[in-house]
């Protein structure tokens, strides 16, 4: 593969992997500059569009981006960044770039709004202004739609909230609050929603809070904070992303209560999405916290094996490649953690065999697994925990003998608790299936992967199990 190839696929993984702001705010329309050999290592070069984002991917986003380079090219590999600006249109707006380019071109227009003013524009026709402003289509993922969501016992609920929302915004959920962990599909159920009102002709305004704390900086910095009301408390539907982001940032959180209000009393929707529920949003003012509280709050559990085996024949079907169902159960079973790593194991597993113009053997996926660092435990890098070790946690934790697990006792509540330990061993162990179910008296694989999905399924209903199941991972990380 030469160095392009090479770019042009980590830079697909790379959108698929970074949650969608960070990919349009730092990566989108980076290109290869040029490489330059060395003893140990190919230094690739890559040109980014501005400072901010050269600085960001150096500091911050740099292990994401050699990771999945140095995985494509397969050799050692070093990555550095330059400002890389390839003739501007108009290179006085370039310069000082701002951090979305939605809101270059909000700002741009704001400040064209404010010339017109100077020439006799009335002060409503440039409150107003925002609101002919169509949000670009390219904003939202036109394939994260609702027929493209597969649909489980675990993220049931989250599922059918969101559909009723898109069918009666501002009726009975408000706001909806979805939360969960990296990659469960909560900026693909956002952007269902956001599309399927603006389908209805709703003024629909999806965004990361990142870049509504942006739009506000700029709005304050530009004295156009009558226009940065005016545009959001005009939605009829608002939907902010990762909202774990605006804890903590006080005048965000201010301004964001105020539209939340202001939005809330008129009935208009908002959608919300964050990696926790808001009582576990630390540094948020509370009555934003009782806000965000006071309508339906639903969370997406870790899917179940079947499920991201569903997702993996989806993708294969769409994109018209034919992989033994042996190759896309070995990837589903390797990526575990959620649907995002399962996505770049996947394009891993293609990339691999398009690229060696071969058919993917289980075998040769074997191979290309292994060299993939699949992050665990959320990408922490702890050693693995042992079986032992998590029976022990679990057994103690339950106030039982760890040998009433490793034994045979088929007792109702034996089995429950054994269920819970195999779920945590799939997930802090490095044990296949095989190795967990010898070790709680002498299960096949099949019942081991059983006994995970009933744990998946009863948390979707059982809040006191949720707790309980963080109880151990707290246990079990510590
Ligand atoms: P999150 O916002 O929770 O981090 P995303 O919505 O970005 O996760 O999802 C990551 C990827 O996984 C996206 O490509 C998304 O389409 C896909 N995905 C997640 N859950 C599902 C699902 N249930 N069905 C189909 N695709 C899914
Ligand atoms: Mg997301």
């Amino acid at each position: 593969m030469n160095a392009q190839d090479a770019w042009n696929v980590a830079y697909s993984q790379l959108e698929l992997q970074l949650d969608r702001g960070s990919f349009d705010t730092w990566l989108r329309g980076a290109l290869l500059l040029h490489t330059e050999p060395g003893i140990e290592s190919t230094l690739f070069v890559i040109g980014v569009r501005n400072t901010y984002a050269r600085d960001m991917l150096q500091h911050r986003l740099y292990r994401n981006v050699w990771r999945i380079l140095h995985d494509v090219w397969g050799d050692p590999v070093e990555v550095r960044f330059e400002v890389h600006q390839p003739a501007p249109r108009n290179p006085e707006r370039e310069v000082e770039m701002p951090l979305f380019r939605l809101l270059a071109e909000q700002q741009a227009n704001a400040a064209i709004d404010d010339k017109q003013s100077d020439l006799g524009g009335s002060l409503s026709d440039r409150v107003r202004r925002p609101e002919r402003q169509a949000l670009p289509e390219s904003d939202l993922n036109p394939k994260f739609t609702f027929a493209r969501f597969i649909v489980s016992n675990a993220n049931r609920l989250a599922y059918e909230s969101a559909r009723a929302v898109a069918e009666n915004p501002g009726r009975y959920y408000n706001p909806f609050f979805v939360y969960g962990g990296v990659g469960q599909g909560k900026t693909h159920l956002l952007h269902a929603i956001a599309q399927a009102c603006q389908s209805k002709g709703l003024r629909t305004i999806y965004l990361p809070s990142e870049a509504f704390t942006n739009d506000l900086v700029d709005a304050i910095r530009q004295k156009t904070t009558a226009m940065f009301r005016e545009k959001y408390r005009s939605a009829d539907v608002l939907l902010v992303d990762d909202v774990q982001f605006i804890s903590g940032k006080e005048s965000t959180q201010e301004e964001f209560f105020h539209t939340f209000n202001a939005l809330y009393t008129f009935n208009k929707q908002i959608v919300l999405a964050s990696d926790r529920p808001p009582r576990e949003l630390a540094t948020l003012e509370d009555r934003l916290r009782s806000r965000f509280e006071g309508g339906l709050v639903v969370d997406i559990p870790p899917l179940e094996f079947e499920t991201r085996l569903a997702i993996l024949e989806m993708w294969a079907q769409e994109r018209g490649v034919r992989l033994q169902r042996s190759v896309l159960e070995l990837v589903a079973e390797r990526a575990r953690s959620n649907v995002r790593e399962l996505e770049g194991v996947f394009n891993q597993v293609i990339a691999k065999s398009q690229f060696a113009h071969q058919p993917m053997t289980l075998d040769n996926a074997e191979a290309v697994l292994q060299q993939y660092d699949a992050p665990r435990h959320h990408g922490s890098r702890r050693a693995p925990t042992t079986l032992n070790c998590v029976i022990e946690i679990t057994a103690r934790y339950y106030q039982m003998n760890p040998a009433e697990l490793t034994g045979k006792n088929r007792a109702q509540r034996v089995n429950n608790v054994r269920q819970v330990a195999m779920y945590l061993a799939r997930e802090y162990t490095e044990s296949s299936l095989a190795q967990i179910g010898e070790c709680l008296g002498g299960r096949s694989h099949t019942t081991v992967l059983h006994g995970c999905n009933k744990v998946v399924e009863m948390m979707g209903c059982d809040p006191v199990l949720r707790q309980q199941i963080e109880d151990l991972r707290q246990k079990l990380t510590n």
